[in-house]
């Protein structure tokens, strides 16, 4: 049996930040934190890559600058309702930095390999027992003795799902589209099903001039009882302008009478020349953050997806990157007392300004997919445009500055 104080399990963002606050807060922690990663970098990950400003005041703090991961700058994140809505600029700065994760992941890896951290890549954890003492990792390359074990692996992952057996899952649906940045040409747009569950009066008539260099989403979907949006962000895939499109669902306004899933996103497609029947179609679910959501037991901590991504637009790698930061104070103050219990790391993350922001996140998806009539999502993204920007600056971004 191997021996390591603290293991992390998954390499994605919230592990290595993890990892990274360690190696920035408690130095002499360092020699004893290892990742257990079971892909090897750079590994694909299904996401669409847009990095809020919180994630870059994070990785700023930690003495990282993202501008040198490819990426490609959106100046405006426009928040629609059927193609007309209000859009959100930051002075002097890109609204939405869109990178891509095989990339990114595998940059964020490289510092933290710079700055003394152990990364295992291409070793899977099956299995985990935490025990009075220590925590048992059970992995395919032999089993791993612990003081601290951090879940970092993400929405599916191993360690949740052996501490808390029997605890909810709440998951979102996410599918996902990458295609070129323009429609090919004479493209025939597919026909509308007559019986769509959108009415053409619910989406723009003209497709949007100019839409490289601006990020969209558009909440068309929710009368429908998709309580999500579909997304439309520019990407690039080396050095390629391309875009990543995809629906989002909390699932929250499930029923029988919902639309397939990736019907909306048809529909934005064809409306803007593409056929979602050109490109493949891939998806992946989030993990959602709620109040209720367990975060650890004695030994073992749960950060990023496995904690929980925000409820409203599934965004996580800033929080993420947060989480890292709380988890390595409470490791850090584990060490210093010797006393492993994590008792109150939920509460701690939920006072924290991460927590803060997404309980409001967790209120808002409660409050804006609940109203889903088309009436009240033209009042709110339309028309009361100043309110809604004025209550998302202060509750809902800008947690990272605050922390
Ligand atoms: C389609 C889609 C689009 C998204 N778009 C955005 C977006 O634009 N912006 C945004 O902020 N967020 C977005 N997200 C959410 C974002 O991807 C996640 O919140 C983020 O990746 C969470 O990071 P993490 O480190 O917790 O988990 P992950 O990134 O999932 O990393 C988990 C890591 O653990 C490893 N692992 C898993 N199981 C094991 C095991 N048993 N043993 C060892 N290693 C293991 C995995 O290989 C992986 O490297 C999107 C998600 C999806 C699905």
């Amino acid at each position: 049996m191997h021996e390591r104080d603290i293991i992390i399990i998954g390499g994605g963002p919230s592990g290595v930040s993890t990892a990274l606050h360690l190696a920035s807060n408690f130095p002499h922690l360092l020699p004893r934190v290892l990742i257990l990663e079971k892909a090897r970098y750079p590994r694909p990950k299904l996401c669409a890559g847009g990095l809020v400003i919180d994630a870059e005041v994070i990785l700023q703090r930690l003495g990282l600058d993202v501008g040198e991961v490819p990426h490609v700058d959106a100046e405006r994140i426009h928040f629609d309702f059927g193609a007309k809505g209000l859009n959100i600029r930051v002075p002097k700065r890109h609204a939405l930095r869109v990178i891509r994760r095989d990339e990114f992941d595998h940059w964020l890896a490289r510092q933290a390999e710079d700055s003394g951290v152990e990364i295992r890549e291409g070793v899977t954890v099956r299995n985990i027992q935490a025990l009075k003492d220590y925590v048992i990792v059970q992995t395919d390359q032999g089993d791993f003795r612990a003081r601290v074990v951090v879940g970092a692996d993400g929405s599916n992952g191993v360690t949740r799902r052996c501490i808390f057996p029997r605890a909810p899952v709440n998951t979102a649906r996410v599918l996902e589209v990458l295609t070129p940045s323009q429609p090919p040409p004479n493209t025939t747009m597919k026909i509308l099903d007559a019986q769509s569950m959108f009415k053409s009066s619910d989406l723009g008539e003209v497709p949007r001039q100019g839409r490289w260099g601006s990020a969209y989403i558009d909440f068309f979907p929710v009368p429908s009882n998709i309580a999500g949006y579909v997304w439309d962000f520019p990407t690039q895939i080396h050095g390629e302008a391309m875009r990543c499109w995809g629906v989002y669902d909390t699932n929250m306004l499930a029923s029988e009478k919902r639309p397939q899933l990736k019907e909306p996103l048809m529909k934005e497609m064809a409306r803007l020349g593409f056929d979602l029947g050109n490109y493949e179609l891939k998806g992946h679910p989030i993990r959602l953050f709620s109040p209720e959501n367990q975060m650890s037991v004695p030994g073992v901590l749960l950060v990023g997806d496995a904690a929980g991504a925000d409820p409203f637009l599934g965004e996580g790698i800033s929080f993420a990157l947060g989480y890292g930061a709380l988890a390595a104070c409470e490791i850090g103050r584990a060490f210093r007392r010797n006393e492993f219990s994590f008792r109150g790391y939920r509460r701690r993350v939920l006072s924290s300004a991460l927590g803060q922001a997404l309980i409001a996140r967790w209120l808002l998806a409660q409050f804006m997919y609940a109203f889903k009539w088309k009436w009240f999502q033209i009042l709110v993204w339309r028309i009361l445009k100043p309110v809604v920007i004025l209550i998302a600056w202060i509750f809902v971004l800008n947690w990272g500055k605050r922390s």
